[in-house]
């Protein structure tokens, strides 16, 4: 029986998870939940999973969520904060880890969990993408396993040789993700001047959180993407190359030294990629309607829109850079979506942000996690300092 860790169980991912966990309460048990403020949603899964711990990240509401568990009857054991999150991802009530929280606020309990020696199951690419060298670290020293749940990452885990998600050894010309294009696909720059965060976050094919949808909008989600592929499978960024594919079936593709390129298939539902990391090396059902080809009738591919949507130059320019640039991209790019959603920020800004900020602050080598923390912070302050003089 795997005891699974839900890190932002509440989410769109963590409700995927939840989904999957349940169709097969043989195998698998969802003993931690947490949520980052809401009570009710996580008083509400606790009561249909009964965790043995539940965790809510903001501390003031420790007391209450204690309080309405215990009024539903329930033994499950609470924390709070940054403690209480890193107990959920490094304690010894579970042995599989969900990380699915959105943004920085997921490294910690990540790196926590991988230093822990879980089977993470990582969709917090966030995390990745601020501090890619110390994840490794940390997954090296806790001797566990990574598995991908972002679909294209996992598409390329599937394509690679069992258990060696390692380019160097593998015969790999080069990886392709696809990207459906998001909302705003085919749109010219000046369409996009006046789009609304509700716009943004009508994605035409998967239904996420409101961050990553907009990520999807601008491509800084695919961008992000080429930086976890590098980290995780150790491909240099020439070795990443992006296509659109409006349809979302194919979810990434390997191409061998020998001209086999193989790729993913499957209808665009998260529940697959949960399944297949919750079960690797077997296969379990998962809920997703079967692959019809025959519906889909057709399979596009057509080259990314880089100068209208140009987020996705700014994550390779900072990918070269290295050291803390994908750092400061990461925390600009948070704090633009942030205004973005709230409606102080125009959508075409949020690269124009990014990119000024990049443009002010130093590159350091991400050697340790002050150095990356320190990096993060001083960014998200430039990038308000620089949206307070000139974006709103
Ligand atoms: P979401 O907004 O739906 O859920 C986020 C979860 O994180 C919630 O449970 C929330 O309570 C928690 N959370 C938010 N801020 C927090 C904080 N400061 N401290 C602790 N917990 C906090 O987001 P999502 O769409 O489920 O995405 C989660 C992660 O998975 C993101 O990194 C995203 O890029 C990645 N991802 C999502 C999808 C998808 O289909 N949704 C696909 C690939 C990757
Ligand atoms: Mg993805």
């Amino acid at each position: 029986m795997r005891r699974v860790a839900i890190l932002g169980a509440t989410g769109s991912i963590g409700a995927s998870a939840l989904d999957v966990i349940a169709r097969h309460p043989d195998r698998y048990r969802a003993s931690v939940l947490t949520a980052n403020q809401s009570v009710d949603e996580l008083v509400a899964l606790a009561a249909r999973f009964e965790p043995d711990l539940a965790v809510i990240a903001d501390g003031a509401l420790e007391q209450s969520l204690r309080a309405r568990l215990t009024a539903a009857g329930l033994k499950t054991r609470v924390a709070s904060g940054a403690a209480g999150l890193r107990e959920a991802a490094a304690g010894d009530t579970a042995d599989t880890i969900v990380a699915a929280i959105v943004g920085a606020a997921g490294l910690d309990s990540t790196l926590a969990a991988a230093r822990a020696g879980k089977r993470l199951l990582l969709a917090n690419k966030e995390a990745v993408v601020m501090a890619g060298p110390l994840l490794l670290d940390a997954l090296r020293a806790g001797g566990g396993e990574l598995i991908p749940i972002d679909s294209e990452h996992n598409a390329i885990f599937q394509c690679l040789p069992g258990g060696r998600p390692n380019l160097a050894h593998a015969g790999v010309r080069r990886v392709v993700l696809t990207a459906s294009g998001g909302p705003f696909r085919g749109k010219r720059r000046e369409e996009l001047a006046a789009v609304t965060p509700d716009q943004a976050c009508a994605h035409p094919n998967w239904r996420m959180g409101r961050k990553i949808s907009v990520d999807s909008a601008t491509l800084m989600n695919k961008g992000l993407e080429v930086i976890e592929a590098h980290w995780l499978f150790g491909a240099a960024a020439t070795q990443i190359d992006v296509v659109v594919h409006p349809q979302s079936i194919v979810h990434s593709l390997v191409e061998y030294a020998d001209g086999s390129v193989l790729a993913q298939l499957g209808n665009p539902d998260m529940r697959t990629a949960l399944a297949h990391a919750l079960a690797w090396p077997e296969r379990v059902e998962s809920g997703v309607v079967p692959l019809d080809l025959l519906t889909i009738g057709r399979l596009d591919f057509q080259p990314a829109d880089r100068q209208t949507f140009r987020c996705l130059d700014l994550a390779y320019q900072v990918l070269d850079a290295g050291g803390t640039a994908p750092t400061t991209l990461n925390a600009a790019n948070e704090i633009a979506v942030a205004a973005f959603l709230d409606g102080t920020l125009p959508f075409l800004a949020i690269a124009e942000l990014i990119e000024a900020t990049l443009e002010q602050l130093p590159i350091a080598p991400a050697t340790d996690l002050d150095s990356l923390v320190y990096a993060d912070l001083t960014a998200r302050q430039e990038a308000q300092r620089i949206m307070r003089r000139s974006f709103c």
